[in-house]
C-alpha cells in the first residue's frame, strides 16, 4: 500500500496488562483500519508496559522517527497512569492544571451524587500547548500536541471511550492534514484451493498500478481477495482502478466468488433463494445442527427455510427421513447413496423445493482407511432429481463440521445460480 504525503506514522499501546497472556491490544487494530481509511499506512506499532522510563523512551524514539504518533492508554487516575508525564517530558514541556478538565471531571461526579476521588486530580494536569479532546464516556481527556512538523496523540486506553474520541476529534483533523483514502473490496471464494486461486489469478500482478495491492487470505472453506487502492482528492480515477481490478480477479474466479460486499455464504444463498422464490429444507448428520443455525442466522430467512432435521443416528435417519435401513446396511451411513436419501427424505418431508443434507465422519475417532475423518457427503435433492459429493475435509472437529455446511451452501448456491429467474 502506498503511503499518503510523508506522514510516518507510528502507534503506542500503553498498558502493563497488554503484555500478559489475559488482555490484546484490540484498539491498534481498530486505529489502523481508520488510519487506512485516510490513506495513511502505519510503520510502527509498540506495545509498552507503564513504566516512566520506558514510555520516555518510546516517544523519543517515536518522535526521531515519525511525524504522527497517536498512544493509547495510561491516562487513568492511577498511580499506574504514566502516559501523560512520560509524554511532557518527552516532549519537554510542563503539565499545567487546567481549569476546565476539573470543572468537567468534578461535574462528572456529582452527577453521579459524589465527590471527585483525590486521585482523579491528576486528570486535571495537561500537557502544556495541548488541544483537550472531551471525553463523554469517562473521566482522562485525551491531547492532541503538534510540536514542529510532529503530532502527539493521547487517547485513553477503554475502546468505549478511544473509539468516539477518535472519530469525533481525530479523524476530522487527520482529514484536513492530507486528502487521502483507501478504497477497500473483498471478494469471497469458495470451492478452490489457494494455490489454484494464485495459478489463476498470478496474471493480474503485473497489471496492477501502484496505488492498489491484492492480499489474499485462506480459512477453511474461504478464500478471500482483499483488493485496495490509495489515493488523494477526488476518488473517481480510484473507484475506476478498484472496479477494473474487481473485474479482473471475477473473470479469473468467475463463479468461485460467492461475495462481493461482505455478506457471508449463508446471506449470499439466502438472497438467491429468496430472488427466485425457493424454499428449502436440511437434514443434517455430522453438522450437528450447524447448517440449519447459519441459514437461520439470516434476518427474514423464514420466508425461504422451512425446517432443518438432525438426524445423527441410523434409526433416526430411517425414522424422520425414511431413509432405508437397508440401504444404511449396505453403504454405511457415510455414503453417496444416504445423503441422497436424506436429502430426498427431508424435502418430501418439509414439501420444500430443495432438500440439502450432510453426512461425514467429523473426527477425531471413527475413521478407517476406506472412511478415513473428514470423508463428508453433501446431498442436494430438487423436484426432478438429486445428486451427491463426496469431500474429505482436513482439520478438527470444529472445522471438518464448518467446512461441511460451507460445502453444502455451496452446492445449492450454484444451482440457484443457474435455475432461470
Ligand atoms: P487506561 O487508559 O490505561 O487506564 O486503560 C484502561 C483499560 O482500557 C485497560 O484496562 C484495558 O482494558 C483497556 N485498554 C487499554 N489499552 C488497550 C488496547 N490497546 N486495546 C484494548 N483495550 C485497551
Ligand atoms: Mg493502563
Amino acid at each position: 500500500m502506498k503511503r499518503t504525503a510523508d506522514l510516518k506514522t507510528e502507534i503506542l499501546a500503553v498498558g502493563t496488562e497488554l503484555l500478559t497472556p489475559y488482555f490484546q491490544d484490540t484498539n491498534s487494530l481498530f486505529l489502523i483500519e481508520r488510519l487506512n481509511d485516510l490513506g495513511i499506512v502505519v510503520a510502527f506499532k509498540t506495545i509498552v508496559a507503564d513504566d516512566h522510563e520506558d514510555l520516555m523512551g518510546c516517544f523519543r524514539t517515536a518522535m526521531k522517527r515519525s511525524r504522527l504518533i497517536i498512544s493509547m492508554g495510561g491516562l487513568g487516575p492511577t498511580e499506574d497512569d504514566r502516559t501523560r508525564e512520560a509524554a511532557a517530558e518527552a516532549l519537554g514541556r510542563k503539565l499545567v492544571f487546567d481549569k476546565t478538565v476539573s470543572r468537567s471531571i468534578r461535574e462528572r461526579f456529582r452527577r453521579r451524587g459524589v465527590r471527585m476521588p483525590s486521585s482523579n486530580r491528576k486528570q486535571c494536569y495537561v500537557i502544556d500547548g495541548a488541544e483537550v479532546l472531551t471525553n463523554p464516556n469517562g473521566t482522562a481527556p485525551g491531547l492532541w500536541i503538534t510540536s514542529g512538523s510532529i503530532r502527539l496523540v493521547l487517547l485513553p486506553g477503554p475502546p468505549h471511550e478511544l473509539k468516539p474520541m477518535f472519530e469525533k476529534d481525530i479523524w476530522p483533523r487527520l482529514r484536513a492534514i492530507g486528502s487521502g483514502f483507501t478504497l477497500r473490496r473483498v471478494l469471497k471464494i469458495t470451492g478452490m484451493s489457494e494455490s489454484l486461486m494464485e495459478d489463476r489469478i498470478r496474471a493480474v500482478y503485473p497489471k496492477l498500478p501502484p496505488e492498489a495491492d491484492i492480499t489474499t487470505l485462506a480459512y477453511p472453506g474461504e478464500l478471500q481477495v482483499r483488493l485496495s487502492v490509495t489515493g488523494a482528492g477526488d476518488p473517481t480515477s480510484s473507484e475506476t482502478v478498484l472496479g477494473t481490478l474487481e473485474k479482473l480477479i471475477l473473470k479469473k474466479l468467475g463463479e468461485n466468488v460467492y461475495s462481493r460486499t461482505g455478506e457471508t455464504m449463508e446471506e449470499a444463498v439466502g438472497a438467491l433463494l429468496r430472488s427466485r422464490g425457493r424454499t428449502l429444507a436440511c437434514a443434517e448428520s455430522c453438522s450437528g445442527g450447524l447448517l440449519s443455525h447459519r441459514l437461520t442466522n439470516v434476518p427474514g430467512s423464514s420466508s425461504y427455510f422451512l425446517e432443518g432435521v438432525i438426524s445423527y443416528g441410523n434409526t433416526s435417519k430411517n425414522r424422520l427421513l425414511g431413509v432405508p435401513l437397508s440401504l444404511i446396511r449396505e453403504h454405511g451411513a457415510v455414503s453417496g447413496p444416504v445423503a441422497e436419501a436424506m436429502a430426498l427424505g427431508v424435502m418430501r418431508r418439509a414439501g420444500s423445493d430443495y432438500g440439502l443434507s450432510i453426512t461425514g465422519i467429523a473426527g477425531p475417532e471413527g475413521g478407517t482407511a476406506a472412511k478415513p475423518v473428514g470423508l463428508v457427503y453433501t446431498g442436494l435433492a430438487w423436484r426432478s432429481g438429486a445428486a451427491v459429493e463426496k469431500n474429505v475435509f482436513f482439520g478438527r472437529r470444529e472445522i471438518v463440521k464448518f467446512q461441511s455446511t460451507q460445502k453444502a451452501l455451496d452446492v445449492l448456491r450454484r444451482r440457484l445460480m443457474e435455475e432461470e429467474i
